[in-house]
């Protein structure tokens, strides 16, 4: 007897049931202490609808993957068309996909990044962006950002800054020194002889939608130069149009030595990844190229969702898209932020990487769980938790958008007296 699969059926305590003796039993506990009990069912757009009918807005695109809405339908029909012809790579005939968006992605680039290795998560291309400056540089350290987060494997680990996150593991890659982000001297007195490279979020995205001062990344890339070491920047959640340029980078006129990719890249509908180089630091592939490798890392089916998720970046202007509706957000958020002084401890953000930080978590958590009662999907900042995070799809309905921003002032309208009291 073949089970039944699908969980349009499924009882939201029997989906947690499983997450709990299954998958991760944290999570279940969480998602009950927060009273969420929907399943996600269907989504289109910036619109998901939950097993039982009720329908969301997402302010959060999944983590910021969503850049180009849920089931954007030329990246799905992308992805069918390869499914109807291959799927995975056979891995010894020739794959004509990889290439392809690899060229793709290095005319979009600024300067020369132009090698691209394909993988599937943030973790996995931050991987071999450090394998890669170790190798070319000769040297073992980094330095990387106090607020910053890169993943979870090993090496990404390393990079990542919060305790919690790290502590079990210990201990993880030597060589490390986080500063504080935004701080040239630091950066300066923390980079030496011995640095293979800088790794930094141009914004930091689990920070909170942290934006450093003008000059700061030139600063860095200054002192990179000066010092021999590389400039990785991970813009996997910063990439792909979400800060109003297609990648962040470009804000500030900054060329990295490598840049790494996924979220967005993979257009809302696959996991991919990419680490981008320029050919010289990339010449870590030349004399042995299988260095560094994923089996299914730039597979066709992943390769067709990139390259649609590339054409539609640039053809439908999502990068001026979340430019535009990333100023009616700020301006509505500031509003708010001046009228709750005392809940409101800062607004702030780029694009459509926006963040509400609250004086108090258990404010921020409070909006957070009510906003979700009242279908609006937001997310807190993995980094710091005060922080709210405003991040809907890039190409939202501006009538969706504003109806979202309608429910928040009147969550914040409703539950700021409360929050007062509890503070
Ligand atoms: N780098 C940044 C800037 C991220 O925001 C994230 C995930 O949030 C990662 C890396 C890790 O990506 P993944 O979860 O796909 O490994």
């Amino acid at each position: 007897m073949t089970r039944d699969l699908r969980h349009d059926t499924a009882s939201p305590e029997a989906v947690l049931e499983n997450l709990e003796k299954y998958v991760n039993p944290g999570r279940a506990r969480i998602y009950r202490l927060l009273g969420l009990d929907s399943v996600e069912y269907y989504a289109e757009g910036s619109t998901v609808r939950d097993s039982a009918g009720k329908s969301y807005i997402d302010f959060c695109s999944g983590y910021a993957v969503l850049n180009a809405g849920h089931r954007h339908p030329r990246i799905v029909d992308a992805v069918r068309a390869c499914l109807d012809r291959i799927g995975m790579s056979t891995k010894t005939l020739l794959s004509a996909q990889e290439g392809e968006v690899a060229k793709r992605l290095a005319a979009l680039l600024p300067g020369d990044l132009q090698m691209s290795f394909f993988s599937a998560t943030g973790a996995e291309a931050n991987e071999f962006a450090l394998k890669m400056a170790r190798v070319k540089t000769g040297r073992v350290g980094f330095v990387a950002a106090e607020g910053g987060y890169h993943g979870k494997t090993m090496g990404a680990l390393s990079l990542t800054a919060k305790g919690t996150y790290r502590d079990a593991f210990a201990p993880l890659l030597e060589g490390i020194t986080h500063v504080p982000f935004d701080d040239l001297d630091a950066m300066d007195a923390a980079v030496g002889p011995d640095t293979a490279a800088v790794v930094l979020e141009p914004i930091q995205g689990e920070a909170g939608a942290r934006v450093p001062s003008d000059g700061y990344l030139p600063g860095v890339r200054e002192i990179c130069d000066r010092s021999g070491a590389l400039l990785i920047l991970d813009e996997v959640q910063t990439g792909m149009g979400r800060t109003g340029a297609n990648f962040a980078c470009e804000l500030w006129d900054v060329i990295p030595d490598i840049i790494t990719l996924a979220k967005g890249f993979g257009g809302g509908v696959l996991p991919v990844a990419a680490t981008v180089a320029r050919p010289e630091v990339f010449a870590v592939l030349d004399e042995n190229p299988y260095i560094h490798a994923s089996t299914t890392g730039g597979n066709p089916v992943s390769m067709a969702a990139a390259m649609a998720a590339l054409e539609v970046l640039v053809e439908e202007r999502l990068a001026e898209q979340a430019r535009e509706k990333g100023r009616r957000v700020m301006a509505r958020l500031e509003e708010i932020g001046e009228k709750y002084p005392e809940i409101i401890a800062e607004v702030r953000g780029r694009g459509l990487l926006t963040g509400l930080a609250f004086t108090n978590p258990s404010g921020g958590l409070m909006i957070l769980s009510t906003l979700l009662d009242r279908g609006v999907l937001v997310i807190p900042s993995l980094m710091d938790w005060t922080v709210m995070r405003i991040a809907p799809p890039l190409n939202i309905d501006d009538d969706i958008l504003d109806r979202g921003l309608d429910i928040l002032e009147e969550v914040m309208a409703e539950l700021a007296p409360t929050i007062v009291e509890l503070s």
